[in-house]
Formats: C-alpha cells, sequence, structure tokens
C-alpha cells in the first residue's frame, strides 16, 4: 500500500537517523549546557568548513538572522533596502521593524528571484542595501547584482533561508554557496527548511571579522564580557540541544539535497510537454536544491486543481497566495496593485508539490497522473 503522502515528511528522515539524533540530544540534556554548549561551537566549525565561509554565527531563527544582518551593517531608520515582494514574510518584516523602508522590485518570471534590472532602476541616493532572496532552492543571479552594488557602494544582505548548500557558479567559473556571496548571508533551521533543526534555529555567514565580531556581540545582548554592553543587541542563541541535532544533519545534507533534485528531475519528466504546466525552471549559474518543487499552472484553474489533488490525498501549496506589497501591514510600502506585475501574476500561477527527502515512486507516480487526470478532464 502507497505510504501517505505529506508535504514535507519529517518522521520518515527522523527515523533514519535516529540513534544519532537520540545520542547527542541525551548528549546535551546529561550535559546540562542548554545554552553555548560544545555542541555549538562544533555545529559552528563544521557549517563554516562545508560553505567555505570565514565566519558562522548561530542565532534563534532565521528572522533573527535577518534582523541581526542589518543591524550589524549599521543602517539607520529612513534608510532604503532593495528587496522583493514575492517571499517570506520575514524579509520584508524586519526591514519595517527596524524603522528602514522596504523598496520593493519585481522578480522574474522563469527563476522567481529578484529581477536585477529593477535594482538598478530602484536605486536613489537614500539606497543602502539590498536583500536578495535565493527562493525555493536556487540563487540569485548574483555576479551582476554584487557588480550593481559595489558600483553603488551598498550592503548585500543574503536571504538564503531557502536555499543552504546550494551552489552558485560565478563566470570565471568560481563556485559559492549560497549566503557566502554578499557580506552578509542568513539562514533559517526551521524543521521544514533543507537542514532543519527540531525547533527554531539560524544562522549568519560573513567572510568579514568585523561584521563577524558585531554579529556574535549582538546576538548575545551585545555583551562579550558579562553585564558589560558594547552593543545594543538582542537574546537570539541557537541552543545546545538544536546545534546537536543540525550538527549530525550537516552530514546528510548534500545527500538529502540530491533525494529532493532526484524527485524533482521525477516529477520534471512526469510532468513536462503539457502546455498548461511550467516545470520549474534551472537556471545555468546555480544549482537548485528544491526547497520547493513549484510549478506555473496556466490556462487552467490552478485553485481547482489544488482542491482536486487534496480530495486524492495529494497535499500541494501556494506560497505565495498574496504577495507582499498587497498585504494590509505593508500597505505603506507604497506599492499599489500592478506595480509589480511578475510577482502578482505568479501568486496566481504557482503551486508547490510535496517535496521531502522521503518521496517514493509510487507516490510520484500518483501525483503526476492525478495532476494528468485532472488537466485532461477539465
Ligand atoms: C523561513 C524563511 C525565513 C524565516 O525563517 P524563520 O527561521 O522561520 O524565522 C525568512 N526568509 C525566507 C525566505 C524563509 O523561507
Amino acid at each position: 500500500m502507497m505510504k501517505p503522502i505529506k508535504m514535507v515528511d519529517l518522521k520518515g528522515q527522523y527515523d533514519r537517523i535516529k540513534d544519532e539524533i537520540d545520542g547527542v540530544i541525551r548528549e546535551v540534556v546529561e550535559s546540562t549546557a542548554f545554552i553555548n554548549g560544545p555542541a555549538v561551537g562544533r555545529f559552528q566549525k563544521n557549517l563554516e568548513a562545508y560553505l567555505g565561509v570565514k565566519h558562522v554565527i548561530p542565532c534563534a531563527n532565521g528572522t533573527d538572522a535577518l534582523q541581526i544582518a542589518m543591524m550589524a551593517a549599521g543602517l539607520k531608520p529612513g534608510d532604503e533596502v532593495i528587496t522583493v515582494s514575492f517571499t517570506f514574510v520575514s524579509t520584508v518584516e524586519v526591514i519595517a521593524l527596524l524603522g528602514l523602508k522596504p523598496v520593493l522590485v519585481d522578480v522574474m518570471p522563469d527563476t522567481f528571484n529578484m529581477d536585477t534590472g529593477a535594482v538598478k532602476k530602484a536605486i536613489t541616493p537614500h539606497t543602502r542595501a539590498i536583500v536578495p532572496v535565493h527562493l525555493f532552492g536556487q540563487c540569485v543571479d548574483m555576479e551582476p547584482l554584487m557588480q550593481i552594488a559595489r558600483e553603488h557602494d551598498l550592503i548585500v544582505i543574503e536571504d538564503a533561508c531557502q536555499a543552504i548548500g546550494a551552489d552558485y557558479r560565478f563566470s570565471d567559473q568560481t563556485v559559492r554557496k549560497a549566503g557566502t556571496i554578499g557580506d552578509i548571508g542568513a539562514v533559517s533551521f526551521f524543521p521544514s527548511k533543507n537542514l532543519g533543526a527540531y525547533g527554531d534555529g539560524g544562522a549568519l555567514f560573513t567572510n568579514s571579522d568585523e561584521l563577524a565580531h558585531q554579529m556574535r556581540g549582538i546576538v548575545n545582548h551585545g555583551m562579550f564580557t558579562r553585564y558589560y554592553y558594547d552593543y545594543i543587541g538582542v537574546n537570539s542563541r541557537l541552543d545546545s540541544i538544536q546545534a546537536g541535532i543540525l550538527d549530525v544533519k550537516l552530514r546528510y545534507l548534500d545527500g538529502y539535497a540530491r533525494s529532493r533534485q532526484q524527485a524533482a528531475d521525477y516529477y520534471d519528466r512526469g510532468l513536462r510537454g503539457d502546455p498548461t504546466i511550467k516545470i520549474p525552471y534551472r537556471a545555468p549559474y546555480s544549482s537548485h536544491v528544491f526547497h520547493q518543487y513549484t510549478l506555473q499552472i496556466e490556462g487552467a484553474d490552478r485553485n481547482a486543481l489544488q482542491q482536486f489533488l487534496k480530495q486524492k490525498g495529494i497535499p500541494a501549496m501556494i506560497y505565495y497566495p498574496v504577495p507582499l506589497h498587497l498585504q494590509k501591514a505593508y500597505v505603506e510600502t507604497g506599492c499599489r496593485e500592478g506595480v509589480l506585475p511578475v510577482t502578482e501574476a505568479l501568486c496566481h500561477k504557482v503551486l508547490s508539490l510535496p517535496m521531502h527527502t522521503e518521496l517514493d515512486h509510487e507516490q510520484q507516480d500518483y501525483i503526476i497522473a492525478s495532476i494528468h487526470e485532472y488537466l485532461n478532464t477539465n
């Protein structure tokens, strides 16, 4: 009998590494070093080596990572930060929270990622930073973006929450990991992310000693010597149990990415060629770690297809149904309907299929057949 289909299967993944995971959890509990224990330092070093980056600063979640990056970058109220509207809310939320001005630009219709041409046009004398989001597991085209940033002396903070482990290839064939190309990278270890903890977690990446020092301070109240505060900080630490779990899972991360890529290839083969479906585009300059496998449905009723699949026991999700510039909380970004046409169109077309490390062909065959069944009869 076919295993029930889930959007994300964290239990199946845990069962495969149960002994190792249970072992590290027990170790931390026995040691009672719950905060800043040795597991945190170990994970930090191993992640630095994996990414080829000088500094990893663990923190409590991806949203905090983005906020801490902007605090360390010395952005001041009123400074303009260019980012996208087609993203998870955190990216724009922290900009607004710090009193900065989010300037939202459109994305490319094939990659769903930031349109660098639009970034260029959005630059004003008040622009201080750019926040590219590597959406769904594929890198933004960073080479032209970094060039624009250098020309205008702008800070680049990569939101790599969905793309840990993805490789970006420069035209000289240099390869860098997502989150290690700009001045600072931010990632999330939310359980459903590609490197997921068993609770919240996040981290910052940088090659700058100065930014690393500031961020290490900020995550812990701006404190280096107990009860002496050098910066205004926050309380945002990765706890030792999560660090221990992540350190185990880091060893499997490339294998997890391969499982996701194989599942994506299998979907591609089953769905390619139908004129109402656009399968995910793979950019030549980036690997794709398939945090999501996202179709564009054109000329068929996307919402009805989602309902049809649901009735057949197949969860499929819409990331994201409403762009941030059309959300009540963010009307003050000044972006009205029609201003970001690609973003708005995508919100009506996208449909993400179940994607995780435990999918099997029987499940995928059933998902693919069900999609064809709907499209052939509607
Ligand atoms: C998940 C995510 C975040 C936030 O991460 P949390 O750990 O949930 O705070 C930010 N940006 C993007 C693009 C994300 O996908």
